[in-house]
């Protein structure tokens, strides 16, 4: 059998965690290989309910906001405090991305735990089996979107990002764009170019030619309907929104 490129959400909550959700998470996996991207907040109780924290090889980090990466706490905590630490967590980031969060232990508790692997936005990368591309996204801090490929298979994933050319070029024919769309049509205009709508990602999701669209960091209490909705006024192909424990496979 081929191994699939396998997406599950942990939580798709912008901002702060819902009751009973989390915000941004995805498990990618592909050939035994576990992949976390972003670790926001209240991503980790859900990640244990499907594997142990030690069963991850990686986590990539898009930037640094908690939503993306607060929970990376709790996962080094979960491999390192216990009489068998797991190994060093291989972290890739943008330079200064985790720092915050790697320094709310005291020095020493978790050097252990991880090993730090910065990279440029740009860069390419090989994760496991994952050859991973990279294009600076604009944010209100450096956000590196991602284009994951394995077995012919990809996922882009935008992390938080405005509207953008580079976003349209990292997704062409992508199998799934999962896509940043905080608003349902209007952007505010204090955040304009720095966050998305579902109207505005499911237009670049029809320029870039993706074959499915997964809406994400939708501000709480906003209707998933309506954001489905206006992602399909420009996209007529696949569309989910991202809630905990949906998944994907891309065989
Ligand atoms: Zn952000």
């Amino acid at each position: 059998m081929v191994p699939v490129v396998k997406l599950t959400v942990l939580g798709g909550a912008g901002a702060w965690p819902p009751a009973g959700g989390a915000c941004s998470g995805y498990l990618i996996e592909h050939d035994g290989f576990r992949l976390l991207v972003d670790p926001g907040y209240a991503t980790v109780p859900r990640l244990l309910e499907i594997v142990a924290a030690e069963a991850i090889d990686a986590v990539l980090v898009s930037h640094g906001h908690p939503d993306h990466v607060a929970d990376l706490n709790p996962l080094l905590r979960a491999r390192a405090l216990r009489d068998d630490p797991a190994p060093a967590l291989p972290t890739y980031a943008l330079p200064g991305a985790v720092g915050a969060v790697l320094a709310l232990d005291r020095p020493g508790v978790l050097d252990a735990a991880y090993e730090l692997r910065e990279f440029s936005a740009g860069d390419a990368l090989a994760i496991g089996p994952f050859q991973v591309e990279s294009r600076l996204l604009p944010h209100f801090l450096p956000n590196v979107g991602v284009r994951l490929t394995a077995n012919g298979r990809s996922i882009t994933y935008t992390g938080d990002a405005g509207s953008a050319d580079d976003l349209v070029e990292l997704a062409v024919g992508t199998d799934l764009l999962l896509a940043e769309a905080t608003y349902v049509e209007r952007v505010p205009a204090d955040t304009v170019g720095r966050l998305n709508s579902a109207l505005e990602v499911g237009r670049q999701a029809r320029r870039a030619g993706a074959a499915r669209l997964v809406l994400t960091h939708l501000q709480p209490g906003t209707d998933p309907g309506a954001s489905l909705d206006a992602a399909g006024r420009a996209y007529q192909e696949w569309i989910a929104v991202a809630t905990g424990g949906l998944v994907v496979e891309l065989a």
